[in-house]
């Protein structure tokens, strides 16, 4: 899950790194008194999950709270990249000497970690990096080992940042392994004309995997501005995401589920989302996954997609059964059972007999079969 900066900066806050003082907003109103809390002038920034808002105009200067208001009003509800601003933050303006990245990547090719660092932050980073890789230092980071006194010397150095920012690059090591993030970058790290050094942006990725021992992302790190369906199949320990089409697909495995999206594709259908109802497939899990997906109002039909394996199909049919009981089904509903036990699994279905439920027994016919449906269904 990514952060908003808002969000980024409160971490970086909680482990020592300096950051200007905030506030955020989602009306213009309170800009003016906000800024009037900050001292008056202040930098005005879109909040989204995206980079390049500086380009997009999406990063403003307000030199009195009455401008901030202005400014805020441009910048609330501005498309920036296909993400809608419904926040700001307001930050107190800093003068800058120098712009610096630094940022700690997970590299999954290499087993560890590393350092991407650079005396040339700031908006024009990705030119920098590639026209001159040169500018650019990556330092492997053994996890084990972690950003050492030592390590964060050797960073600062290989990037020519100046000593003081090498303390930024300990804790900024914290707030990866801490708060179980796959990503942390600040830029700019910047040198003030008074010799301090801030993170003035921050973007942090945190691993969902890990969300269970993080209680806190809970109630503070969950997005009000999220997919209404996506937030719901969260609730539900549903592993969704929400897509453009209008086949609704559920099935077990990330694998099969990936595979079956491309299969609809080719049938000329788009999918509606993906959903991995997992390897047990229980009713409640089929019940749960249905009612997701019929709730989206794109889906116009729905493609069931199991292989039976360790739970074997006749189980996955009795799910499927006892989902009905629960679930009203308000769209055609096209079924393929393969591999394990699929021929009691589709006894099972056919001895149900429910008139919105259809049976193909391979993948691809499914697939057409599906599109077609959600094609009349428009
Ligand atoms: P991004 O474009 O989404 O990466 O947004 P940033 O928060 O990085 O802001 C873009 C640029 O705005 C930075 O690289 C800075 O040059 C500039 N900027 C941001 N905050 C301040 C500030 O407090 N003072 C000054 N002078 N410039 C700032
Ligand atoms: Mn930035």
């Amino acid at each position: 899950m990514d952060l908003y900066e808002h969000q980024a900066r409160e971490l970086f806050k909680a482990h020592g790194i300096p950051v200007p003082d905030a506030a955020v907003v989602e009306a213009p109103r309170e800009a003016r008194a906000a800024a009037e809390l900050l001292g008056g002038r202040v930098v005005v920034k879109a909040q989204v999950k995206t980079g390049g808002r500086g380009k997009a105009g999406g990063v403003k200067m307000a030199a009195d709270p009455v401008s901030a208001e202005l400014t805020a009003r441009q910048i609330l509800g501005m498309d920036i990249k296909g993400h809608v601003v419904r926040s700001v933050m307001l930050a107190q303006p800093v003068d800058i000497e120098a712009e610096y990245y630094v940022s700690y990547v997970l590299d999954r090719a290499a087993g560890t970690f590393l350092a991407i660092a650079s005396a040339e932050g700031g908006m024009e980073i990705e030119e920098v990096a590639a026209t001159r890789p040169e500018a650019v230092a990556r330092i492997p980071v053994d996890p084990a080992e972690g950003v050492t006194e030592a390590k964060a010397a050797e960073i600062a150095a290989a990037a020519h940042l100046p000593a003081a920012a090498a303390t930024v690059l300990q804790q900024l090591w914290q707030v990866l392994t801490r708060e179980d993030a796959l990503l942390v970058e600040v830029n700019p790290l910047v040198r003030t004309t008074d010799g301090r050094i801030l993170a003035l942006d921050g973007k942090v990725t945190l691993d969902d995997n890990a969300r269970f021992r993080q209680a806190r992302w809970g109630a503070e790190h969950t997005d009000p501005h999220g997919d209404p369906l996506e937030a719901a199949a969260a609730a539900k320990g549903l592993n969704y995401v929400k897509l453009d089409g209008r086949v609704g697909v559920i099935g077990n495995g990330a694998g099969l589920v990936m595979s079956t999206l491309d299969v609809v594709a080719g049938c000329g259908a788009e999918p509606a989302n993906f959903l991995d109802i997992g390897g047990g497939a229980s009713a409640q899990v089929m019940a749960d996954g249905l009612s997701v997906i019929l709730s989206d109002p794109d889906v116009t039909s729905v493609f069931v997609n199991v292989f039976g394996g360790i739970t074997a199909c006749d189980a996955v049919a009795e799910g499927i059964v006892q989902a009905l009981e629960s679930v009203c089904l308000t769209k055609p509903l096209v079924v393929r059972l393969d591999g394990n036990n699929a021929a009691r699994g589709r006894a099972i279905l056919d001895g149900r007999a429910h008139p919105l439920v259809e049976q193909v027994t391979t993948m691809d016919g499914a697939a057409r079969r599906a599109a077609v449906l959600a094609e009349q269904g428009v």
